[in-house]
């Protein structure tokens, strides 16, 4: 893998990897003993509120909570290829040593295996 392929790969990862830490941001919390993000309930705005607005907030929490649970595991596995770039075996299959498909380091950057040896 050349320089100019790691460099463009390490742009484009820190790039989604600030959308996505903005994203959840917006919608929970990392929390540092265990490392997980948690989901907030919204901001509330006004002291009083009858049942319908409890049940709305609920909805909106478990909403929260579901994106959050789509969009944390991205977030981890970007993180964790952007350590992985530092390795020296960066692009390279852990199995052949040949190089993993440009197509399926852009799917998974974090990916160890060529599509060959992919598991499972
Ligand atoms: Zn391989």
């Amino acid at each position: 893998m050349s320089m100019l392929d790691k460099k463009k790969i390490k742009e484009n990862l820190e790039a989604e990897r600030d959308v996505l830490f903005e994203e959840l941001r917006g919608i929970g919390k990392l929390n540092p003993e265990t490392d997980e993000w948690e989901a907030t309930p919204e901001e509330i705005d006004f002291p009083e509120s009858d049942q319908n607005d409890m049940a709305d907030r609920f909805e909106d929490f478990e909403a929260r909570s579901s994106m959050l649970r789509t969009l944390a595991p991205r977030l981890n596995n970007i993180l964790k290829a952007i350590k992985g770039l530092n390795r020296d075996s960066f692009g390279t299959c852990d199995v052949c040593k040949k190089d993993i498909e440009q197509a399926r380091l852009n799917a998974n950057p974090a990916a160890r295996t060529c599509k060959k040896h992919l598991e499972g």
